[in-house]
């Protein structure tokens, strides 16, 4: 069994203390092994801020963005074998494993390319200089400069390629040595591309360290200019945020958390229509990929009350023809969930959901003899009412239907219940109510996708993060902002008014 180290002071370190085991979610075999207990993250830390950090910066932005390239290259050549170890660790099917590992590789060739963008100088402009005196001599420009603490990311166990990647290449590109925390449940993956950063030596050592396992003190030693990153549950990055350490030292601190994501489809939307087949295939897409387990996968699907037998004959005849069983089977479409911890909170989380609604397909029992299966599960809301449904999240291949008048009025009610979205999907050809529901969900989420038929089979799904548009949501979705191009280098740097001649202000650090 593979003992799972951490790279950190610039060398692989194993844990101590009690052993943490991750199986194999289909067989439920042991694959590897992590001890908690770790070095002096205080050391770590400033090891991250004073070594990795002056090296980072004195790069400049165009290396550093031809080093996300190089980096994103360096994990690609691995592809296989890291799609072979997210099947292992994961229990993602092929194409589950294809989403986490390309889009983790696809990203940092993203940022490579924005990055082209940055200048030579130590600083990225923020819009252009103000008068602010009698005449144009004294100026005022904004900036934005690296931060020169360390990030630290400490990320969910559903995309341990990706989560990493997608962080750790807006902190670098912007100047920021990085610490990666993922989760321990499905580590191997991230730390197989943690061993290949380090072997590639493309980074200036003390820029990338790694933590496997525990981290569970990494906040009472963040500073000032240290930024927390943290994607997971919204009660740990609550605990987080508001650590004692964390409020005195006003450290920046960016949320990606839970999400009860809504799919609301318009009275407009006929059967025969390309919007309603973008829509079953969206819906359906959601519960089965990475069997569900995915922030920004639909939980709850809103549809107009009379047409709400129609849709759940036509999702249910969907789901029940999902294979669920081996990834490694081509046969699959949807593999175990991660753990047994995870098996027995969807257990638990449809329990209480089909206290309050009908299970359509589906539900908590078993699937197989061994390993973490659960069915494709649909379930249709009694009263879309019940308060559960806006505020338990079950991660998991779950979602329900809820019955609603088909206005946008009521529409809109029932979305911003959810206190909070990472993503809102809208399926209508109407521009009216379309207007109405962007509108009145918006101050509510992060993203807010449109499907119609005049975007049916040339839109990407909704549940799918593009380097390029925001991720992120207010409220329960943790407040956090990451990605849109070059606005996910915002948290790892500080922003400030610089006044003065302008003819210096032009010339500044040049
Ligand atoms: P979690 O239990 O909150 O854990 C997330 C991360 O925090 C893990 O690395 C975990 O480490 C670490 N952690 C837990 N307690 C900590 C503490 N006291 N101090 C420092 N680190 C701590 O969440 P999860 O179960 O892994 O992830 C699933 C959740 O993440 C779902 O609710 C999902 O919606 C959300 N999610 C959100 C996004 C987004 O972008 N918004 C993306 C993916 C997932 P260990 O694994 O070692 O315990």
């Amino acid at each position: 069994m593979i003992t799972l180290e951490s790279y950190v002071l610039g060398r692989w370190q194993a844990g101590s203390g009690p052993t943490q085991i991750l199986r194999d979610p289909t067989s439920e075999e042991p694959i590897a092994e992590v001890h908690p207990q770790g070095p002096d993250l205080g050391q770590v830390l400033a090891y991250g801020r004073e070594t990795g950090g002056p090296a980072l910066r004195a790069l400049g932005f165009p290396r550093r963005a031809a080093l996300l390239l190089a980096l994103s290259k360096a994990i690609h050549a691995h592809r296989d074998e890291l799609l072979e170890l997210s099947i292992q660790n994961a229990g993602s099917t092929r194409g589950d494993a294809k989403f986490d590992v390309d889009g983790a590789t696809g990203t940092l060739a993203a940022y490579a390319q924005f990055g082209k963008e940055l200048g030579e100088r130590a600083y990225h402009l923020d819009g252009a200089p103000t008068q602010l005196g009698r005449t144009p001599r004294f100026s005022g420009q904004h900036l934005f400069v690296p931060r020169p603490g360390i990030a630290v990311h400490v990320n969910a166990f559903n995309f341990p390629a990706w989560n990493q990647c997608e962080k750790m290449a807006c902190a670098l590109l912007a100047g920021m040595p990085v610490l990666e925390k993922p989760g321990t449940p499905t580590a191997l993956v991230a730390w197989r591309i943690a061993r290949i950063i380090v072997e590639s030596s493309l980074l200036p050592e003390g820029a990338f360290q790694f933590l496997c396992g525990g981290g569970r003190e990494l906040a009472e030693h963040l500073g000032p200019q240290d930024v927390l990153a943290f994607t997971g549950s919204s009660t740990t990055g609550a605990k987080l945020r508001g650590h004692p350490v964390v409020v005195r030292n006003n450290v920046r601190v960016n949320i990606e958390a839970d999400s009860l994501n809504a799919a609301v489809l318009a009275p407009d939307v006929t059967r025969d229509s390309e919007t309603y087949d973008q829509f079953l295939a969206n819906v359906e897409l959601d519960i089965v990929q990475k069997t569900g387990q995915k922030c920004t996968a639909v939980r709850r699907v809103l549809v107009p009350a009379e047409r709400v037998r129609e849709v759940a004959d036509d999702l249910v005849a969907r789901l029940t023809k999902v294979q669920v069983g081996d990834p490694r089977s081509g046969e699959t479409r949807m593999g175990p969930l991660v753990s047994a911890q995870q098996l027995a909170d969807v257990r638990a989380g449809i329990a209480a959901l089909s206290q309050v609604a009908e299970v359509l397909c589906g539900g908590a029992g078993a699937v197989h003899a061994k390993g973490y299966f659960v069915a494709p599960t649909l379930l249709l809301a009694k009263s879309s009412e019940s308060q559960v449904f806006h505020e338990l999240e079950v991660f998991g291949p779950v979602a329900t239907l809820l019955p609603y008048s088909g206005k946008a009025a009521d529409a809109i009610a029932l979305v911003n219940r959810g206190g909070g979205g990472l993503v809102a999907s809208l399926y209508s050809n109407d521009k009216a109510w379309s207007d109405e529901v962007v509108l009145g969900i918006a101050p509510w989420h992060g993203r807010i996708w449109i499907g119609s038929d005049r975007t049916a089979g040339q839109a990407l799904a909704p549940g799918i993060v593009l380097p390029a548009s925001l991720h992120g949501g207010p409220g329960r979705a943790g407040g956090g902002a990451e990605l849109g191009g070059l606005r996910g280098l915002e948290p790892y740097f500080q922003r400030l008014a610089v006044q003065g001649f302008q003819g210096y202000l032009e010339k500044l650090g040049v």
